[in-house]
């Protein structure tokens, strides 16, 4: 049977890294026998102007029984003007829940062939190979009460709020020991406790956790701002890093600096197993839509692409091709083709396209011609 992968460009550069996802899901077709029905649909300004909304019923719907969901990007000047209710509704915030993600991985793993486009030393990236593990269907993003109020003296409130119930950091902790324990590795656990209730109930129920189920995983927690001066000061240290929604959606972007590009990070989110032990999964590069260089056909594609890697992973079953296209891309940067954002001074860059063109010239070469 076909995987069937809904595929939501959405908003910016989101089109542009998309197009080069696609083409390598379409030769894993061509070349590796992988069996996939693509249903391209829109998300965003996009769907807004055809049906009214952010994302058709239709599609939010069937966003549940598709075996993955590969998605660009959302944000912008021109989706910040839709109706607020619309936006609500079909965003990308929603969409995570509705799948119930809950699990976002992301990997962090240095490129010895960009060592000149990181702003890091050498010796200080060289053999980084990390994951941020990031709650996703919680914390602060979804806590209610939130929203803005008018006070008597004309000046407005602005309230959000934290809130994370033992379940919740249970099963991402879990999912993070897992993930540790496969890797051989350790885990880091990040919180405000010092400060935060919220946090200090993470750090008690990850150490539960830890303890009860895991006691072969190295486990040690660290308060959020030291991790963030550690990732740049010492980023080997760490192998597994688990983090909530915003922690985690903060400290990745910071370790794109290690990468070299926030273009370069791929990420998938996934749900709890079903009785047959599948996830459902939303696979999407960590990058937002880059308005400031939108529509010029120069955004790095590779977080695009090795989404695509990650879903072979995880959801096609096809770990060996997700290695091949990890090397297909390891080697087209070793050849010195980079876009604009990696480009070493002076170098001359390709375009969007020609990024992808590379990488899939790569791939045929790596798979005997
Ligand atoms: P951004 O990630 O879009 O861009 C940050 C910086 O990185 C920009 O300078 C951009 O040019 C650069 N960059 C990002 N991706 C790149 C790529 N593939 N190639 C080359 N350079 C790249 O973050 P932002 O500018 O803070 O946010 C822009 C919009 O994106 C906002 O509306 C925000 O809400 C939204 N956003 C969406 C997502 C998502 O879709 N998952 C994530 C983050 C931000």
């Amino acid at each position: 049977m076909a995987f069937e992968v809904i595929v939501l460009p959405g908003e910016g550069i989101g089109p542009e890294v998309t197009a080069e996802a696609v083409r390598v899901l379409d030769w894993f077709a061509a070349h590796r026998g992988l069996d996939v029905n693509l249903r391209l649909e829109s998300h965003g300004t996009a769907a807004h102007a055809k049906h009214g909304q952010v994302i058709a019923d239709s599609v939010f719907a069937d966003l549940l029984s598709a075996d993955a969901v590969l998605f660009g990007a959302t944000g912008g000047p021109a989706f910040d003007e839709l109706p607020e209710a619309a936006r609500k509704a079909g965003g990308l915030l929603r969409m995570r829940r509705h799948m119930e993600v809950f699990a976002n991985i992301r990997p962090i793993v240095a490129c010895p062939e960009l060592a000149d486009a990181t702003s890091l030393k050498a010796d200080v990236v060289d053999g980084v190979d990390m994951v941020i593990v990031r709650e996703l269907n919680g914390g602060i993003y979804f806590g209610e009460p939130r929203g803005l109020e008018r006070l008597d003296d004309e000046t407005e409130r602005g309230v959000n709020t934290l809130v994370y119930e033992t379940p919740e950091i249970e099963r991402i902790a879990r999912f993070a020991f897992e993930l540790a324990r496969a890797r051989g590795g350790h885990v880091h656990s990040v919180d405000k406790s010092n400060v935060l209730e919220t946090h200090k109930l993470w750090r008690k129920v990850v150490s539960r956790v830890g303890a009860e189920d895991y006691a072969d995983v190295p486990l040690s927690h660290i308060i959020v701002d030291n991790c963030a001066m550690q990732i740049i000061r010492e980023p080997k240290q760490f192998d597994v890093i688990l983090a909530d929604n915003m922690f985690g959606d903060i400290l990745s972007d910071l370790a794109g600096a290690i990468v070299g590009s926030l273009g370069m990070l791929p990420s998938a989110s996934l749900s709890a197993p079903d009785a047959a032990g599948r996830r459902r999964a939303l696979y999407e590069p960590v990058h937002g839509s880059a308005p400031d260089i939108a529509g010029r056909g120069i955004a790095n594609p590779i977080g695009a692409m090795l989404s695509v890697g990650l879903a072979l992973h995880h959801s096609f079953g096809r770990g060996d091709d997700a290695k091949l296209l990890a090397r297909a891309v390891r080697r087209t940067l070793g050849a010195g083709i980079r876009t604009p954002d990696i480009r070493a001074p002076n170098a001359k860059a390709v375009s969007t396209k020609g990024m992808g063109d590379a990488v899939l010239r790569e791939l045929t070469r790596l798979n005997g011609g």
